[in-house]
């Protein structure tokens, strides 16, 4: 494993946001599952190997080593917004748009879907993450529910935690509630 600097899986998620990729952009460019970056940029190091970290690291343009150069400077164009509306989840599990639930004793997180134009970057109003516009799996239209319907995989992966689920979710979804009462996204109708 590559001894990283404490803030790269920080700095990673925010030069990968500057960039305007979504985590499964990413994920396809370097080789690795989404759910591996997604458990990386929130802070587990382990989730990928060294070969993953230099792929990332040249691809964002932020060194493996502390150093007080910042590379990566001028962000490519923004892509085209042209295509028909599609629906679109924002893929952090620490999202209050993602609803968690448990399930046979597992994790799940259903997310809020919003329409965006397809092909088109579009952050989450509520944390700010690029949204996903396709399963980060198979590439399949987002359906409603926490699971692709094609493939059948978790559109986000659960992240571990101490001990129940259940629980843990009841609690979470408390959370939320009280959150969302403070924030409403600029989008709500
Ligand atoms: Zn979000
Ligand atoms: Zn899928």
């Amino acid at each position: 494993m590559i001894d990283l600097p404490i803030d790269f899986c920080a700095r990673a998620a925010a030069a990968r946001r500057e960039l305007r990729l979504s985590q499964s952009m990413l994920a396809r460019e370097i080789g690795c599952k989404q759910s591996a970056l997604s458990m990386f940029e929130a802070g587990n190091p382990t989730k990928l190997s060294g070969e993953y970290v230099e792929k990332l690291s040249k691809r964002l343009g932020i060194p493996l080593k502390p150093s007080s150069a910042e590379a990566g400077e001028g962000n490519p164009p923004a892509p085209e917004c042209a295509g028909a509306p599609a629906a679109a989840f924002c893929p952090s599990f620490a999202c209050i748009s993602n609803i968690p639930y448990a399930l046979g004793g597992r994790l799940f997180y259903r997310p809020s879907t919003v329409r965006v134009a397809s092909g088109c970057v579009r952050h989450c109003a509520h944390c700010g993450e690029i949204l996903e516009t396709a399963c980060p799996s198979c590439g399949a239209p987002v359906n409603e529910g926490a699971c692709c319907a094609v493939c059948g995989a978790p559109y986000i992966a659960a992240q571990p935690i101490a001990g129940d689920a259940g629980e843990w979710s009841a609690a979470r979804r408390n959370e939320i509630d009280s959150l969302r009462k403070f924030f409403r996204p600029a989008s709500a109708p």
